[in-house]
């Protein structure tokens, strides 16, 4: 049992694990808070989103649906790691779940894994006052990869997770080991997760990411200057550009493949679908 850690603490403690973290409009103070608890908190859930894409994902799991308001989850983990946090408090994530796992959770006390779940969204207790939750981006065909810096990632949130309230690798469950009703996340199991996890814990916090970390002493003027050191430009010799001028290209063309790409793998997931 443990209070909630605080949107900053939160963050920290991401950051602090190596997580690659994107901050989405308000998420501090997105939340369900206003239909029923959040906390005390006792573990973290792992989901799939079934969904493709990350913009498309990210805003899924923010904004939610009529029957199903968001926001989703804390976190979105994209394909390449990046955890994108949607929302902070509580979330429509974890729904209805067997409390006999709640209390093993609790108590840390099972196994390789929980018992099975008997009970899920209609009948079992409430999950998302007691539960971190991050959906991972996967459609959950258990064909769809999970990349490495994906899996990463999971590890990484948990980790931190557990770290900030000291608890074990056996906090965090799979969506499917909370209720009886689903299957996510499909394509890993949940004990090599804890197992992955587990060991991250025995040592220190991954090298962190903290802005400071990354951050230099400049003035305005010295990022200025920076900003418009002239590069030469490689589709004419003759001109150059400005430094900032090609970063802003740069991020927008790679957000622009990388969201192309992700159509891409949609349709020949659809297409080999088709076919089989
Ligand atoms: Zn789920």
């Amino acid at each position: 049992m443990a209070t909630p850690l605080s949107a900053a603490d939160f963050l920290a403690a991401l950051r602090a694990e190596g997580v690659k973290v994107v901050e989405v409009g308000n998420w501090r103070t997105h939340n369900r808070n206003h239909k029923g608890a959040w906390g005390p908190v006792h573990g973290v859930i792992v989901h799939h989103t079934v969904t493709a894409g990350t913009t498309n994902s990210v805003q899924i799991c923010r904004d939610g649906y009529t029957s199903l308001p968001g926001p989703l989850c804390h976190g979105v983990i994209d394909k390449t790691g990046v955890v994108h946090l949607v929302g902070y408090g509580r979330a429509n994530h974890a729904g209805g779940g067997d409390p006999a796992v709640l209390q093993q959770v609790i108590d840390e006390s099972y196994g390789t894994a929980p018992s099975r779940p008997t009970k899920g969204n209609t009948n079992g207790v409430d999950g998302n006052h007691a539960f971190y939750g991050f959906e991972c981006i996967n459609l959950g065909d258990g064909k769809d990869p999970w990349p490495a810096a994906q899996l990463d990632a999971i590890e990484r949130v948990s980790a931190a997770i557990c770290r900030a309230h000291s608890w074990s690798a056996k906090s965090v469950i799979g969506h499917l080991e909370w209720s009886a009703d689903k299957v996510d996340p499909k394509g890993f199991t949940m004990p090599d997760m804890r197992a992955r996890i587990a060991k991250r814990l025995a040592g220190k916090p991954g090298t962190p990411t903290t802005p400071e970390e990354n951050t230099v002493a400049l003035t305005d003027a010295d990022v200025k200057k920076i900003w418009s050191y002239p590069l030469a430009n490689p589709a004419d010799n003759n001109t150059t550009r400005q430094a900032g001028t090609y970063l802003r290209y740069a991020d927008q063309r790679h957000n622009d493949l990388a969201d192309q790409l992700d159509r891409i793998e949609a349709l020949l997931k659809k297409l080999t679908d088709d076919k089989s």
